[in-house]
């Protein structure tokens, strides 16, 4: 089986009928990774040992005569998780220095389910440091490179786990999105990325940036892969009190039913000046694609779409400045080495400042300084409101114009040139304008890779997404599935 051609239904197909097994599927996603991650540096760390080990189990107990599906779902699949999300082995350092050394006791819900379910973890993939960023660069441990062309980002800041994919080095990697990091590089790589509705799948051993808006999601080359997964990782769990007290939703089993009545949002800014016009037209090929599919388009005005990005930026380094006070050098986190008569403070202030990087550092700031006694009212409580209102019209547009998605880019360009963008970190923040939405609004949301624009290097996918109303899922896959059976842009691999 050739790595670039696994996928989720074809592994088990495979093992079902012997003529592949678990190990061998395992060996070819490690021999790829060796042969061209020094390259892409999607990973920050493989297990190759550990997921030879655990290939074996898989098809000792397929020899022993149990089925693929009654080992689990994922029997046999390589995945690769963001090192933001906990595993009980190796190292989980959400690319930052100030947990380089950090070794997790325990496995995050996601990836334990996704091992219960037999998936076979390679490795961890690179991130921006703690997940704040759009395009790899913040990490700590180097950039990642796009599979598609390595003078470019992958984006961010689940960049190494669409790198992964977009390499064929593994069919299925999972990441967190707090404002878009699944959905923006999973565009930018040419891959499915989801982000389920809030509450959806657990955080436990997810290391939190801003708790209210931070998912853990599926990025797939297939819609079928991305729902696989889903029904995996999602569902109730004891250790997080926001993950909704329900069983995960069922995907799979009616994923290639047509929606009867289709009724696609078009928001008029995804048609804005600011957004590339290669994106535009692309994403005018997406509309027709909707349209021959017999979907009514329906424009809309999301009329607070402006106050999105100051909105999320204000309320994720609010809640990343709390999440972060955690770090300081004595409870959590990377130790400094202070003279034996310096203050304790010192300890603190070097210990925080040699930790986290720069971008890190400024937004524990911005969120300090919006929660601050007599600032609170004017950022936070602002910002809190401005959430609400554009919940609101996301509802008016699902409950009273009854659509069934809402469509856009993705992202407002294509891949960017690595380094073009430093030294504008604002810049940066504007890439997030589609996705942050359904963040603020707790909303589930798709990026499907849509079709392809000429670049020095070669070919740049660009992506689209379709947001759903509140535990939508099983919709929302119905309605990507379509679009990916019509348009047939979906599940190449660049390398
Ligand atoms: N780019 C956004 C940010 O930097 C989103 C990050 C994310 O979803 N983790 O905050």
């Amino acid at each position: 089986m050739n790595p670039e051609d696994i996928t989720v239904a074809g592994v088990r197909t495979a093992l079902a009928s012997g003529s592949s097994t678990a190990e061998a599927i395992t060996r070819a996603c490690l021999d790829r990774i060796a042969a061209h991650d020094d390259t892409i540096h999607a990973f920050l760390a493989v297990f190759a040992d550990r997921a030879i080990e655990r290939a074996g189990a898989v098809d000792a107990r397929i020899a022993g005569g149990e089925s693929p599906e009654s080992i689990g779902a994922m029997a046999g699949v390589p995945v690769a998780i963001k090192d933001n999300i906990c595993l009980d082995h190796g190292r989980t350092t959400a690319a930052s220095v100030m947990l380089e050394a950090y070794e997790s006791p325990f496995s995050a819900t996601a990836a334990a389910r996704l091992e219960d379910a037999g998936a076979i973890i390679l490795g961890k993939t690179n991130l921006d440091e703690f997940g704040m960023g759009s395009s790899c660069e913040y990490s700590a441990f180097g950039a990642t490179r796009n599979p598609w062309d390595i003078s470019r980002t992958p984006g961010g800041s689940s960049g190494g786990s669409a790198a992964a994919v977009a390499a064929g080095f593994v069919p299925v990697a999972i990441g967190s999105d707090t404002g878009g990091s699944v959905r923006q590089p999973a565009a930018m790589c040419g891959c499915v990325g989801l982000k389920p509705s809030y509450g959806t799948v657990s955080r436990h051993g997810l290391i939190a940036y801003a708790s209210s808006l931070d998912q853990i999601g599926p990025m797939t080359r297939t819609v079928e892969d991305a729902a696989a997964v889903l029904e995996v990782i999602a569902g109730a769990d004891a250790d997080d009190a926001t993950c909704l007290d329900r069983p995960a939703p069922k995907l799979t089993h009616d994923l290639h039913e047509p929606v009867e009545g289709l009724k696609i949002a078009v928001p008029r800014q995804a048609q804005a000046d600011a957004v590339d016009p290669m994106v535009r037209l692309i994403f005018g090929m997406s509309c027709k694609v909707f349209a021959e599919l017999g979907a009514e388009l329906m424009e809309v005005e999301l009329d607070h779409a402006e106050l999105a990005i100051p909105a999320y930026y204000t309320i994720a380094c609010a809640e990343a400045s709390t999440n972060l006070a955690r770090y300081d050098g004595i409870r959590f986190g990377r130790r400094a080495e202070i003279g034996p008569n310096d203050p304790l403070e010192e300890l603190y202030i070097r210990s925080r400042s040699e930790g986290f990087g720069p971008e890190v550092r400024r937004r524990i700031m911005l969120g300090t300084h919006a929660l601050r006694a007599g600032f609170a009212d004017k950022l936070y409580e602002r910002a809190m409101r401005a959430r609400r209102v554009i919940k609101a019209d996301y509802d008016a547009i699902f409950r009273v114009m009854q659509a069934d998605a809402v469509l856009t880019p993705t992202a407002p360009g294509p891949a960017f040139e690595l380094g073009s963008r430093a030294g504008a970190p604002t810049d940066l923040y504007l890439e997030d304008t589609f996705t942050v939405g359904a963040n603020l609004a707790g909303l589930p949301a798709i990026s499907l890779s849509a079709g392809f624009v000429p670049s020095e290097g070669g070919s740049l996918p660009v992506g689209i997404q379709l947001t759903g109303h509140t535990h939508s899922e099983a919709k929302l896959l119905r309605i990507a599935a379509m679009f990916e059976r019509a348009s047939s842009v979906g599940g190449r691999v660049a390398v």
